[in-house]
């Protein structure tokens, strides 16, 4: 068990959780005890999504598909306005909770930014929430109705 092959995300938290982490000794490092080696998880990009009734369908390049029921990806909205964010000294500022109403749960497209993200634009005008791939596909863990 000293030869780990690391070929998705799913497979850090595997080894997170087999290998000894000593965060209090090396502070400000993540050191995996029995290897030594420093391991950042591959992000896995989106090959392809579309949507499918009221679940937006992502399928990724190495294989996986994940299903996010629209009206969840958009109460997770990362931006801003709906999740909050640190001000600069570190308190959330957040306005008023986001109000929803049935539009707010239609995508009217996704739009690809970069190679590292993707932007829904709902129907009610809201488009600010931005997807980074990794972010996207660990949420799939929470959100995804078959994943
Ligand atoms: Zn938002």
């Amino acid at each position: 068990m000293n030869d780990v092959v690391i070929s998705q995300s799913s497979s850090l938290h595997r080894l997170s959780s087999s290998f000894i982490v000593h965060p209090s000794s090396f502070p400000g490092s993540f050191i995996l005890h029995r290897s030594n080696v420093l391991v950042s998880p591959p992000v896995a990009h989106p090959v392809s999504w579309q949507t499918v009734s009221d679940l937006f369908v992502v399928v990724w390049d190495d294989g996986h598909e994940s299903y996010y029921p629209l009206e969840t990806l958009r109460r997770a909205c990362p931006c801003a306005a709906c999740s909050g964010e640190p001000d600069l000294f570190g308190r959330m500022s957040k306005g008023p909770p986001p109000r929803y109403t049935p539009a707010s749960f239609q995508l009217l497209s996704m739009t690809q930014i970069g190679n590292y993200a993707l932007q829904p634009m709902w129907a009610d005008g809201h488009g600010y929430g931005m997807w980074p791939y990794e972010r996207l596909r660990r949420s799939a863990h929470v959100m995804s109705v078959e994943d």
